[in-house]
């Protein structure tokens, strides 16, 4: 059986001034399914990601997300953003807020949960990512890494239906990166649908159902992850991976 499609983009073009960014990007992912999106810097993956949640108005194109057009210009962009998760680079939890109140503010206001359930769902969903212990922690006492995790435990107390994730571990000492992708692992086994950009060529290849190489704003290369990391076609895909997995390669 073929799982239900979780997100179809098709014909999506975004340009910002005379700057043509995507030129026409086509993606299905189904429902469970993780699809890492590679590519060098300015190719266009957050811009990509960043129209699946509306934070960018699309000039051309279609993005249905569990049946929703969100590109339909009636839709409730609110109502349709609430079933998005998003984690960027940078953490953006609000420094002013305990974690347990970062994970409750945005479910009480915008979900309307009462201060107990909105509680109840925060701490499962900081036990999920491992920070039980860090409840009453002010974010700036935490590591880069452990904020990291907050920020995806308060994406996950929306009760997303997909998972964007904008390079989550870039900003990270390496020594912290491997817990947060080990929580990233984790919720692909328990069947979350996602979107990863990153850089992470170990983890793309042992999660990912499916790798997209971008470029120019186009999507270049696109299969599993053994086909495009391990045995990529295009040229441009190979000097990619060189540069990527070897950083003296010079081209
Ligand atoms: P990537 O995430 O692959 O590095 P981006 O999607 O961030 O690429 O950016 C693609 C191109 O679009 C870059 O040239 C970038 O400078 C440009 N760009 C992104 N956001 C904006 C914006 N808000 N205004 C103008 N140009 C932008
Ligand atoms: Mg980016």
């Amino acid at each position: 059986m073929t799982a239900e499609i979780a997100v179809e983009i098709t014909g999506l073009k975004k340009s910002f001034g005379p700057l043509d960014v995507l030129k026409g990007i086509d993606l299905t992912v189904r429902s469970g399914d993780v699809v890492c999106i590679i590519g060098p810097s300015g190719s266009g993956k957050s811009t990509m990601l960043r129209c699946v949640n509306l934070l960018e108005e699309p000039n051309a194109g279609k993005i249905v997300v569990n049946g929703v057009e969100l590109t339909d210009p009636e839709v409730d962009v609110d109502a349709a953003r609430r079933t998005i998760g998003m984690v960027f680079q940078g953490f953006n939890l609000f420094s002013h807020l305990s974690v347990l109140n970062n994970l409750t503010v945005a479910q009480r206001k915008v979900l309307r949960r009462s201060e107990e359930e909105s509680q109840r769902v925060a701490l499962h969903n900081l036990e999920r990512v491992g920070l039980s212990d860090k409840v009453n922690a002010m974010p700036a006492q935490l590591s880069g890494g452990q904020q990291q995790r907050v920020a995806i435990a308060r994406a996950l107390s929306m009760n997303p239906s997909v998972m964007l994730f904008d390079e989550p571990t870039s900003a990270l000492d390496p020594e912290l990166v491997g817990d947060v992708l080990g929580v990233m692992r984790q919720l692909a086994d328990e069947g979350m649908t996602m979107l990863v950009v990153t850089h992470e060529m170990q983890f793309a290849r042992e999660v990912a159902d499916r790798v997209l190489f971008m470029d120019g704003g186009y999507v270049v290369e696109e299969g599993p992850a053994e086909q495009v990391i391990g045995a990529p076609t295009h040229e441009r895909t190979k000097s990619f991976l060189a540069r990527v997995l070897n950083p003296n390669h010079l081209d």
